[in-house]
Parts: structure tokens; sequence; C-alpha cells
């Protein structure tokens, strides 16, 4: 199971046209997503762009039935930049807007989001960001609907943290995103210690870790005893690295990383609680917000 991924996204505003997945790559999207259902056994994927970023419920939904897969779509707020009616927007306002989209559904559509993913580049806390964490916060208790938080520096974790439990957000279903890139493991451990999943989600990234470093951080995660709180994904976000361009695609967290794993001797238990089991408990996966894939197609 893959948490952290991107079948939908547009970030090309700020990071070029490569970092675009839209209606153009939608045939090839789903035959990278069927190799690897055929070759690994996947059957669930989370989307985790969000509105203003590219999402697109809509296709999510045709991909999920063509691929027999269950795809989670975010509701959120991002960084990438914050919009201006964001920034002016009540916390209240920002609340209901996510809670509408578990709950209800976005827009006509009836398509319901089935997580929420806030994130940041701002290292210090500002208003804005206060805002939108307690919002997300507030919604999560409400909804009972998990939070995933992008981290552009993993020092940023204690703050996201801070103010999650603060607003009365349950951090056992809280994902801080991008943990591999940390350089000191003690600030991995300060996530995993006050009950968060740790994400090392950006398997394959040139610019690194390499999967070999990351594999190294996975069993030193397991040692500490936060191998229940571990996800591993490659957040694909980029036409380059589909299969159909010559990338591994959404085989990367399998076919690169888990041999790696094996290597160093993790047993076959800690890898399948790891693909398997952590990501279900992080999304508390629950059926009626789960966009639903055709098993028959
Ligand atoms: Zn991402």
């Amino acid at each position: 199971m893959l948490g952290h991924e991107h079948l939908q996204i547009d970030l090309s505003h700020n990071k070029g046209e490569d970092n675009v997945l839209g209606v153009d790559e939608e045939r090839s999207i789903i035959d990278d997503l069927r190799y690897v259902v055929a070759r690994h056994g996947l059957r669930f994927v989370a989307d985790l762009s969000v509105p203003g970023g590219g999402r697109d419920a809509e296709a999510l939904a045709r991909i999920a039935q063509q691929t027999g897969l269950h795809v989670v779509c975010a509701t959120g707020f991002y960084w990438d930049p914050v919009s201006d009616w964001v920034r002016e927007s009540s916390l209240a306002n920002l609340r209901d807007i996510m809670i509408r989209e578990v709950q209800t559904g976005i827009g006509e559509s009836g398509l319901r989001c089935g997580t929420i993913k806030v994130g940041t580049n701002h290292t210090e806390l500002d208003a804005v960001f206060e805002k939108i964490f307690r919002a997300a916060a507030a919604a999560s208790r409400l909804t009972g609907t998990s939070i995933i938080t992008h981290t552009t520096k993993p020092e940023q974790a204690t703050w996201q943290l801070d103010v999650l439990e603060d607003a009365g957000a349950d951090l056992s279903h809280v994902l801080i995103s991008h943990l591999h890139k940390a350089n000191n493991f003690s600030e991995i451990l300060a996530v995993g210690k006050r009950g968060a999943f740790i994400g090392f989600d950006q398997l394959g990234f040139k610019k690194g870790p390499t999967i070999d470093q990351v594999a190294d951080m996975v069993v030193q995660v397991i040692a500490h005893g936060l191998g229940k709180q571990l996800i591993l994904s490659a957040d694909i976000a980029r036409k380059s690295r589909l299969r159909a361009n010559g990338g591994v695609g959404y085989e990367t967290t399998f076919s690169e990383c888990l041999p790696l794993l094996r290597q160093r001797h993790v047993p076959e238990t800690q890898i399948h609680q790891i693909m398997y089991d952590n990501p279900l408990n992080v999304f508390s996966i629950r059926q009626d917000l789960i966009v639903a894939g055709d098993q028959n197609e």
C-alpha cells in the first residue's frame, strides 16, 4: 500500500512542466498502477494532492475504477503558495470546508475525501499556518479523519505536532511526511515517541538521501521499536518518473526499497506491517470514505 503518492497533481507554477500529472497522463498512470497491482499486489494508494494543486477527484474515481485500487483523495491546504482567500479566511470557514469535503463530498460530485493534508515551507510558526493547522485538527477531531503534514525541513515537525496536539488532534492518526531528510536521527525519534507516523516517502528522489541510506534508517527505526509507525512511499509527482516515460513509476517502493530491507534481514512480518498494516492504521480506512474501485474490471 502506498501512503504518499500523487495520481493527479499540478505544481507547474513554481516547479516547471514536469511537475504535472493530468488528463494527458491518465492512461500511463492507469497502466503503471495496473502493473504494480499485478506484480506486487498493490491495493491502496493515497493521492495527497490538495485543491489548487491539481487535485482531480473525478480523475481519481476513474483511475480507481479502471485499476481496482482503493484510492484516497485529500482535502486540505498546502503552501505552494497559500492563496489570498485562505490567508484571509476564518479558522471556522477552513475547518468547515474540510469537514464538508469529508462528509458530503467535493462540490456537487459526491466524491468524498478520506484524509486531510496540510503543509508548510515555514520553519517558524506564523499566524496563517497556525490557523490552517488548528482548522485541520478541528476537522480531524469532528470527522475521525487522519492528518498528513508536509514538511520542507524535518525540524518543522516539532511545531506541527505542538499545534495539532494543542488543538486536540489524535497524534496517532497524524503522519509527518518527508522525515527521511532528517540530518539527525533524534528528529525522527522525537516524532515517533509522540505517537505520530513517520514518513520516509520520497524514495527515488534525485536530491537524496539514496534508497540505500533510507533502508539503513528503516532498520534504525525498527530497532527503536517504531516499526509500527513507519510509512514508505515514493511521492510520484512528475511525468518523468512514470514508467511510460522511462521512470520506475509507482513500483519504486516495492522494487527499489523492499529488496534492500530484505538484504538487511528485515523480517517479512515487519515488511508486511510497514507496507500493509501501517497505511491502513494511519488512514483508519473507513470504507465509506474510499473512492470505490471496481474489482471486476
Ligand atoms: Zn507529495
